[in-house]
């Protein structure tokens, strides 16, 4: 027995890291910032408050309550942020769907987690139909729209989200939950077979809020995210909570700006005529900005921008470094809620020539406060930190998947050990500073969405022109990553054209993401193999790319 365990006074309250109380600094000390939806719709926190508590009543009215999965499938919006707040505020748990999954991968992760009702987007009612008459759990739709137009599809749908509200009182007794309550699910394309479920509580949400804002809020200059911000992110809310920066900028209590369906010419001037200060989004999508004809109409030189889910190239960094955005790394994954490193510059080294500066703003960064990030060889042993030597990033901090949603197997490999195995691939600097030098697991990401080289080796093996294939990531300038197949003649010579049909035929019968077909074809005599004979993607790398 230990004497200095703490010991309760019987009416002392023991205050719970729930969701809820994130919300309440900002609508008593900030009440009138605002929340923005495109050029659509504002209103203040007040509002926002009341909002969710109409969400939290309309949703009571459907049938949910405690332990129910409520899933949403909808671009960046304002009902996102809500969706955020009042359905683990119920104590239901939030399962953000990824719309980018093919329909097959969907109705997977719908039945997985077991989703009670579903609010979705008119955009991706054509998605359910595709599924339709094979979704079992889900006894309620409500349908998110934009524009009043009654939407032609087979979904039955019990309403409209506004209309819900409107009809919804502005209070709510929020309860007081277990802080270990779940609170969001979502999905992970893994190396093999379908999506894995990861998930977060109450409490691992708010430490990773604070842990967060510790990271980003306290830098004197260079990538701060402060209370005079304008936050607008450029990150799919169901991935990763985007990354939990609505989380924290509502703690805050800044402007948030949502841009809905990303469309270059929107988001500039989104950034141009809401002043927006700080975002956060994949590689791909800042080329894409950077790449705009718009872009040279608009002031960047406010802009604070993390990127994350992919290495950012120098090149980029250096075109944004250029326009003036303060660009930065971030490091996570969704098994980690995400963000346990950031690539901040050391005060001291901002008066550098750009040129310098990008190789730090370029690293993975720094683990943030509360993580433990390591770097270990096959055996577990430390790997010296002297920028050279490489070895698994693995890690623990408070705010990590405890395993995948019904994947025993899956979930003691992730932590073996007592560490969460990233797959990634690293050296440390004597600076802390981290930098991914390469993947261990097998998966390639294109825009920010991973596309499994082992489906897409089975898939391409299959064709008769195919005697052996090995799928790498062929790095690119626009895409981060495309499939590179390489292929040892079958019955007759492989060409592209033929490979990348076939593939297409996976993704139109819902099997393969439409990713998948960025397919590149490169036709070798032999694959390299280890000594155990399994593909040796390591040595495929070095000769191919
Ligand atoms: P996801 O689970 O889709 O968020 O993907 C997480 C993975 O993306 C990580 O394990 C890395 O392989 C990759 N990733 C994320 N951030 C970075 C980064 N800053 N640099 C390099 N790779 C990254």
């Amino acid at each position: 027995m230990n004497d200095l365990l703490i010991e309760r006074t019987s009416s002392a309250y023991t205050y719970p890291l729930l969701i809820k109380n994130l919300l309440a600094y900002p609508v008593v000390n900030n009440p009138d910032q605002e929340i923005v939806y495109r050029d659509q719709l504002r209103f203040d926190y007040r509002t926002l408050r009341e909002r969710i508590c109409r969400l939290a009543n309309a949703l009571t009215k459907l049938g949910v309550k405690a332990g129910d999965t409520v899933a949403v499938m909808d671009w960046d919006s304002h009902r996102y942020l809500e969706c955020f707040f009042a359905v683990p505020m119920i104590g239901a748990v939030l399962h953000t769907i990824n719309v980018r999954l093919s329909p097959d991968q969907i109705l997977y992760t719908i039945d997985n987690a077991e989703d009670d009702v579903i609010l979705v987007h008119s955009d991706f009612l054509p998605t359910l139909d595709a599924i339709k008459g094979r979704i079992d759990t889900v006894h309620d739709y409500v349908l998110l729209c934009d524009e009043q137009v009654q939407p032609e599809t087979h979904v039955p749908l019990c309403g409209e989200y506004e209309a819900l509200l409107a009809n919804a009182s502005t209070e709510f007794d929020f309860p007081d939950l277990d802080e270990h309550t779940r609170a969001t699910t979502f999905y992970t394309t893994g190396t093999t077979g379908m999506p894995k479920g990861v998930y977060f509580s109450h409490r691992q949400l708010v430490l990773h809020t604070l842990g967060a804002l510790a990271a980003i809020g306290t830098p004197k200059t260079q990538g701060r995210l402060h209370q005079q911000d304008v936050y607008m992110p450029i990150t799919p809310m169901f991935h990763v909570h985007a990354w939990g920066l609505p989380y924290v900028a509502t703690a805050l209590g800044v402007k948030q700006v949502y841009p809905g369906r990303y469309a270059p010419e929107l988001l500039l001037n989104l950034i141009k005529e809401e002043d927006v200060t700080f975002s956060h989004c994949v590689p791909t999508i800042l080329h894409m900005l950077l790449s705009h004809p718009d872009v040279e109409s608009v002031d960047l030189s406010r802009w604070k921008v993390i990127i994350g889910g992919a290495a950012m190239p120098q090149s980029l960094c250096l075109a944004a470094l250029k326009l003036g955005i303060d660009i930065f790394t971030g490091y996570g994954m969704s098994e980690t809620c995400p963000i346990v490193a950031l690539a901040h510059v050391p005060e001291d080294q901002l008066d550098k020539p750009l040129e310098e500066q990008v190789e730090i703003r370029c690293k993975t960064g720094r683990a943030i406060p509360l993580v433990g990030m390591h770097i270990v060889d096959e055996e577990m042993n430390p790997v010296p930190a002297d920028g050279e030597s490489t070895g698994e990033i693995v890690l623990r901090a408070p705010w990590l998947t405890q395993g995948y949603l019904k994947d025993n197997h899956n979930s003691e490999q992730l932590w073996r050990g007592g560490y969460l195995h990233t797959g990634d691939v690293a050296n440390q600097g004597p600076n802390g500073y981290f930098k991914i030098t390469d993947r261990a697991k097998d998966v390639i990401k294109i825009a920010g969405e991973w596309v499994s080289s082992l489906e897409l080796e089975d898939l391409i093996a299959q064709h008769a022109t195919v005697s052996e294939v090995a799928v790498i990531g062929l790095p690119d300038d626009k895409w981060g990553e495309r499939p590179l197949a390489l292929v040892v003649p079958g019955e007759s010579e492989p060409n592209e054209k033929e490979l990348v049909s076939f593939v297409k035929s996976f993704v139109d019968s819902g099997r393969l993401t439409r990713h998948a077909m960025m397919l590149k074809v490169l036709v070798v005599d032999e694959i390299d193999k280890t000594s155990v004979g399994k593909i040796d993607k390591k040595v495929l790398r070095k000769k191919h790319l």
